[in-house]
């Protein structure tokens, strides 16, 4: 099933949790543990990420760096098919412009619809470390928004290959990424929230945002994304920070702010068990008021933690 028709179709606020494929070389069985824990809060849907080829630098013995390209977590689409029919509930994996042609999406696509997958997260992916910009695979996509078109029209069985024998139209749901304190590459706000809206007018069916830790921020940029004609359901995303270093890695890595409230607390934390304890309240309070303000649904940044997940759940739902 959909996202966007359980979304239309719920009384009351669903969630997903956002899990990782395994690393490189190791099994499954992880990740079906983390989902196992997981399930009896029944969870309507779940995201898997995806990511791309990262460069590595290797100091050989003669002192000299070899480069090297490696895929350190592979296998989003087999995986979400794995998962998907394991649990029965629908897998949303993210699919990204960065390190896929376009030739490759379509075929990723056709794929993903043969193995049964309805649901998709568009994004753009990040530059590589070694690169200021984000250069797009040779004939890929630049944007997010170029992605959702070429979605958009497999749905409208248009397709990039002309000898394909059945253009039959594929009826993916489409996801897309918000950023209610801004993405860090736009020069402001409005610039990205026009940009948002354009992955909305391409075909996209909602909006899952990208972390934050103060509430105001969503309810301010939900209502910028309607004054801005954006009506698709806007989804929170939730991370439940859970060690020391979250003080100023997340800052720093999503380009965002701790309120002062929460990073006093982190910072008087003399543990990582201490830092787990006031994030998972943290996240706690949050969903709280989302749910009271009747939200579509939550997007869990778990990243497979399971406790700190079982224990929120337990207390919101
Ligand atoms: P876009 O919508 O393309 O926006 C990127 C930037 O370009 C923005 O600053 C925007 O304002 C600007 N822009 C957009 N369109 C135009 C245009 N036409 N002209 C000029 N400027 C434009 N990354 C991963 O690698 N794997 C994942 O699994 C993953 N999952 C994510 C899940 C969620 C819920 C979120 C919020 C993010 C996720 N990301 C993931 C991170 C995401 O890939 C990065 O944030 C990326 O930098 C931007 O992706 P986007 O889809 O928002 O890009």
């Amino acid at each position: 099933m959909k996202v966007i028709e359980k979304i239309n179709q719920s009384k009351k606020t669903l969630f997903s949790f956002e899990l990782l494929p395994p690393l490189k070389g190791q099994d499954a069985s992880k990740l079906y543990r983390t989902i196992e824990e997981l399930m009896e809060f029944n969870p309507q849907y779940i995201n898997l990420t995806t990511h791309r080829d990262e460069i590595e630098f290797k100091e050989l013995s003669d002192g000299v760096f070899q480069k090297r390209t490696v895929r350190k977590r592979p296998g989003t689409v087999a995986i979400a098919a794995a998962l998907q029919h394991k649990f029965n509930v629908p897998v949303v994996p993210h699919v990204l412009c960065a390190g896929y042609s376009k030739e490759e999406t379509e075929n990723m696509l056709l794929d993903l619809n043969f193995l049964g997958i309805k649901n998709i997260l568009a994004l753009r992916g990040d530059s590589l470390r070694t690169e200021n910009l984000f250069k797009p695979q040779e004939d890929g996509h630049n944007y997010a928004v170029d992605l959702v078109k070429q979605i958009a029209d497999i749905r409208n069985g248009k397709y990039l290959d002309p000898d394909l024998k059945n253009k039959t139209p594929l009826d993916f749901c489409i996801g897309v990424a918000g950023y209610p304190e801004k993405h860090f590459e736009a020069p402001n706000l409005n610039f990205d929230l026009e940009n948002v809206k354009k992955k909305v007018d391409a075909g996209a069916d909602y909006i899952v945002t990208q972390m934050f830790f103060d509430n105001k921020k969503y309810f301010e940029f939900v209502e910028k994304c309607r004054n801005i004609g954006i009506n698709v359901p806007i989804i929170p995303g939730i991370k439940p920070l859970s060690k020391k270093i979250h003080f100023s890695l997340i800052p720093r890595i999503f380009s965002l702010d701790l309120p002062e409230e929460l990073s006093k607390e982190l910072q008087h934390c003399k543990s990582n068990d201490d830092a787990l304890q006031v994030g998972t309240e943290w996240a706690i309070h949050q969903a709280k008021e989302l749910i009271e303000k009747k939200v579509p649904s939550l997007h869990l940044y778990t990243y497979g933690l399971a406790d700190n997940t079982k224990e929120i759940l337990k207390t919101i739902f």
